[in-house]
């Protein structure tokens, strides 16, 4: 069936004539930008993250100079969402951000950073949330995850920051003994420490906002 028109992934109107370099779909000339070779769902995307990128660096969320962590070891840059997660229209554009990626019966927020991340997103979405706690020390009858989960459901973690992905890595940990299906996680910015190699080797896929590499 080598003759077969194939339908524009995104109006299914025109034949699709071109291939996105950034996702891959199939596309018409009307959904194409030619000179950069993506499709128009890609092109608002990036229009999109650089919304976002913009809003993070003006309230201080991200910033370049050179920073001392607490570690004694010195950045390039600092990064801290609750600057952002905090105001109403930034936290509004993140969920915007994060929309198109969440394929998902229920989103999972780790506290205290991606509570209102989770909570915006669930607003945007119309799917639940749970929210799953922070490390504690005395285990016993303290439960990690607020919320329900069924067996086999879909489950998205969110989170703010990703540095090594170990906090990531314990949410899923977590939801997956709770009987979670959890194949996906989606941050806002990425500081690229490892977190997405980890994660690949537990079977989910790390989706960043901003890559710090990207900004560098
Ligand atoms: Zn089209
Ligand atoms: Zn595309």
């Amino acid at each position: 069936m080598s003759g077969m028109m194939k339908m524009c992934e995104i109006c299914r109107v025109r034949a699709s004539s071109y291939t996105c370099v950034s996702c891959g779909k199939k596309v018409c000339a009307d959904c194409y930008l030619a000179q950069v070779g993506v499709c128009d769902d890609c092109a608002k995307g990036k229009e999109r993250s650089n919304l976002l990128l913009k809003q993070l660096k003006e309230c201080g969320a991200i910033q370049f100079g050179v920073f001392k962590l607490t570690s004694g070891k010195e950045s390039q840059y600092y990064v801290d969402i609750k600057k952002a997660s905090t105001n109403p229209e930034i936290l509004e554009e993140i969920a915007e951000n994060m929309e198109r990626y969440v394929d998902a019966e229920r989103i999972a927020g780790m506290a205290l950073g991606a509570v209102p991340i989770a909570v915006a997103l669930s607003l945007k979405t119309r799917i639940p949330f749970v929210i799953i706690r922070k490390e504690e020390k005395m285990y016993g009858t303290a439960k990690q995850i607020e919320g329900e989960i069924k067996q086999g459901e879909k489950v998205i973690v969110v989170e703010d920051v990703a540095t090594t992905g170990r906090s990531v890595k314990r949410a899923v940990d977590l939801l997956r003994s709770a009987g979670a299906n959890c194949e996906r996680a989606l941050v806002v910015v990425n500081r690229e420490e490892g977190a997405e190699e980890l994660l690949a080797e537990h079977g989910v896929k790390l989706i960043s906002l901003i890559k710090m590499t990207d900004l560098m």
